[in-house]
């Protein structure tokens, strides 16, 4: 197949490149040359913008940082006219991005009122799954749409789940990720404590690993720095998904909170922590570099 792929940071590089491997056509674009160029030396074709990588192409997949960048891109800005203006034919549209409902579902529309078909489709696995072709796609839209996708989706993911109509995803995602939150913040804690009181943190995880408070951030994810070799912790918290992309997401579970008269005490208290720790400067750092906020004070 013929794919425009828009965005290729530490996600949508991986899931390009397994695009490449399965056969795929692949034309990329990103606002960085770098990106461009990497994936360029993988046997991809380089999009000069948006418009010129999506010309011909049967899907478009974007995998952009926040809602205002997938707006953008499709609905335009101030700037710029967006791709539902300037397209030809009708490619099916996969936006992998972590979003609000709110904005997915005002993109899914402005596309059906073009004859377009457009899917939420977020992911979970992080980068270690996006390399691995083992991502989680949710995808929310159509049934026509779900079953299209197929064969993209499988080139870069293992489960792909229809939660339901276009938002579905992102609600499902939003939810997943408020919960990965609180867990990593919680797993961060509990080996900060135990450390404190002259616990081994390898010792420590592998104890809790086995026992009930085992969770993906502790085993698969852990968050002290050389516990897990290959994790963002033993590599400074270097790439992996940024402290500020939690931020993000955290807020979107908060406003979907608000917009439902849900309650969500850790949710806030997760999205808090991750807060406080990105003013502090770690921003950029992978989400799991929350475990420093704990460890201050360590040596007194
Ligand atoms: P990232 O910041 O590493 O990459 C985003 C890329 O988009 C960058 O390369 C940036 O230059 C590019 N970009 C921004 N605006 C653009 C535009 N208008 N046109 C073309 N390119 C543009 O982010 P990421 O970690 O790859 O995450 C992408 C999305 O996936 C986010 O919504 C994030 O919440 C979600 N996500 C990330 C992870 C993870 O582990 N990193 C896991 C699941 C979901």
């Amino acid at each position: 197949m013929n794919i425009a792929f828009i965005g290729l940071g530490n996600m949508g590089a991986p899931m390009a490149l397994n695009l490449l491997k399965a056969g795929h056509h692949v034309t990329v674009f990103d606002l960085v040359e770098s990106a461009i160029q990497a994936l360029e030396a993988e046997g991809a074709n380089r999009g000069e913008n948006a418009q010129s990588a999506v010309a011909g192409a049967e899907v478009i997949i974007s995998m952009l940082p926040a809602g205002a960048h997938v707006r953008a891109l499709y609905l335009g800005s101030d700037d710029a006219p967006g791709l539902f203006d300037t397209l030809d034919g009708a490619p099916l549209i996969i936006d992998a991005s972590t979003i609000s409902p709110e904005d997915a579902r005002h993109v899914g529309h402005a596309a059906s009122d073009k004859g377009l078909t457009y899917l939420d489709a977020p992911v979970s696995g992080g980068v270690g799954g996006a390399k691995a072709g083992t991502l989680t796609f949710i995808v929310g839209g159509s049934e026509t749409g779900f079953t299209r996708a197929q064969p993209v989706l499988q080139a870069m993911g293992k489960n792909i789940f229809h939660a339901g109509d276009v938002g579905s995803g992102q609600v499902a995602k939003i939810c997943n990720n408020m919960l990965l939150g609180i867990l990593m913040s919680g797993t961060a804690e509990a080996l900060a404590l135990g450390v404190k009181n002259g616990m081994n943190p390898s010792v420590l995880s592998e104890i809790m690993q086995q026992s009930s408070g085992g969770n993906w951030a502790l085993n698969v994810y852990n968050p002290w720095p050389g516990v897990m070799e290959g994790s963002a912790a033993s590599r400074d918290y270097q790439g992996g998904f940024l402290t500020d992309l939690m931020v993000k997401d955290l807020g979107l579970a908060w406003e979907l909170a608000l917009g439902s008269r849900s309650t969500v005490p850790m949710g806030s208290q997760a999205r808090n922590l991750f807060a406080l720790h990105s003013a502090q400067g770690s921003g950029r750092l992978d989400f799991s570099s929350i475990q420093a906020l704990y460890r201050e004070g360590e040596s007194q």
